[in-house]
């Protein structure tokens, strides 16, 4: 009597499974069954709730943007999150990917440059069932020496290099997925592996993201 409801939006989110991931060409079951799990309304601002399913980014204040769906799987997908992995995000801004990675089974560590972010990612999450994400406030460009070695350090802002800090902290076998700035306007999302000494490099194609700040990105 007299409760509001919050709409079900099941239906908007197995469209956005089939329409924006499956038929974009993202395979893994793990992120499709994440991203069908984990209700994206709850971390758009209220008023924004109708186009959470939208294929575009979103504003969450602050002059920064919840990812677009596709970007959020392809970046899963590229990291091969597994359970009990241990993953870094870098830029944890809504929250949202954090908890798609968090619903792959992983372990997930955030950082947010901007504290009032961080706080309201901390409430999304939780709110969301994914208290377990630890959202850390400060420059994600530094990693997060204290938890690492990571499985997986991925980042949703662009940076002109892969910040050495991210190398030095990730495993045998480790994935960063990160754009880099190209050229004005032209970002390059890759994936580097860690082998030993060495690390490879992987093309994943072009795309749009906010600037990666701090001690290794633009300043
Ligand atoms: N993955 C997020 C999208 C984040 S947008 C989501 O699903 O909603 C990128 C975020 O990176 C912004 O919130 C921005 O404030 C943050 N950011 C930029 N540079 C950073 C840095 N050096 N350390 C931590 N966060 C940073």
């Amino acid at each position: 009597m007299g409760e509001t409801r919050e709409p079900d939006r099941s239906a908007e989110r197995r469209e956005m499974l089939e329409w924006h991931l499956e038929a974009r060409g993202i395979r893994d079951r793990r992120v499709l069954e994440a991203m069908a799990h984990v209700p994206r309304e709850l971390f758009v601002p209220a008023a924004a709730a109708a186009e959470a399913y939208a294929d575009s980014p979103l504003a969450i204040g602050h002059g920064q943007t919840i990812s677009q769906p596709y970007i959020v799987a392809l970046t899963a997908e590229a990291a091969r999150i597994g359970p009990g992995d241990r993953v870094l995000e870098v830029g944890t801004g809504s929250g949202y990917a954090a908890a798609v990675y968090a619903a792959m089974g992983a372990e997930v560590w955030s950082i947010e440059y901007v504290p009032e972010l961080a706080q309201d990612a901390r409430r999304a999450l939780t709110a969301a069932g994914f208290a377990s994400v630890g959202v850390v406030t400060g420059d994600g460009t530094l990693g997060l020496p204290e938890r690492a070695p990571f499985d997986a350090i991925l980042a949703a802002a662009a940076g002109p290099d892969i910040p050495g800090p991210w190398i030095e902290q990730l495993t045998d076998g480790g994935r960063i997925v990160m754009p880099l700035e190209r050229h004005a306007g032209w970002q390059q999302l890759v994936r580097v592996t860690r082998l030993g000494d060495d690390v490879t490099m992987d093309d994943l194609g072009a795309v749009r993201f906010v600037p990666l700040r701090g001690a290794h990105g633009t300043g």
